[in-house]
């Protein structure tokens, strides 16, 4: 059976985090998201968690190398996987080109990419929500939350047009309640 490999996108607060839980459960899916990565690193102390850290406290994305690099790795790691769900990778053009070059080896393609679709004021506040319950300093601070916003705007959504060339893109009304949103996706995904 062809394997469910998916990118779930959209901007921070978007909900991706929230409706991968949902996804992964239903299809048995490998998560894989570079920003959960990325703080485990930061956790461990390790040296690549503390040049990360730089950044990303500051709400600018991390190298495309080093994603590209804990996303080749955990591919490798689960060869026995269904599928996958990429949440919050890729983030940039050559991300994605990465991407498409290891699943393509494998005869393994994303099938989508469903993208959730939600207003700016709504997404700082939900992000300064999260901050306050999270732990997380990138959610704390406003103007680190529009930076992050504005990367997403000037290097991820590109992305929409990238799968959409593939015929892969698929907007989602990321508003409404967490099942409502659940089931959008899940209709879309067919
Ligand atoms: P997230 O948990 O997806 O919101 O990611 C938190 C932060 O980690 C981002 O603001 C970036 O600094 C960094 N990050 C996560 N994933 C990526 C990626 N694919 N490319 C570059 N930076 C990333």
């Amino acid at each position: 059976m062809s394997k469910l490999n998916l990118v779930l996108f959209g901007p921070p607060g978007a909900g991706k985090g929230t409706q991968s839980a949902f996804l992964i459960e239903r299809f048995g899916l490998v998560h894989l998201s570079t920003g959960d990565l990325l703080r485990a690193e930061i956790k461990a102390e390790t040296e690549l968690g503390l040049a990360a850290k730089e950044l990303m406290d500051r709400g600018d994305l991390v190298p495309d190398h080093i994603v590209i690099g804990m996303i080749r790795n955990k591919i490798e790691a689960h060869h026995e996987a269904k599928g996958f769900i990429f949440d919050g990778f890729p983030r940039t053009k050559a991300q994605a080109e990465a991407l498409d070059g290891m699943l393509n080896a494998k005869s393994e393609p994303i099938v989508a990419m469903l993208a959730l679709e939600v207003p700016e004021q709504e997404l700082v506040k939900r992000l300064l929500g999260r901050g306050a319950t999270s732990g997380r300093s990138d959610d704390q601070d406003e103007a680190i939350i529009r930076n992050r916003i504005r990367e997403y705007e000037n290097k991820t959504a590109p992305l929409k047009d990238y799968y959409g060339a593939q015929g892969k893109f698929k907007g989602i009304d990321g508003v409404g309640s967490l099942g409502e949103i659940t089931e959008r996706l899940v209709k879309a995904i067919g």
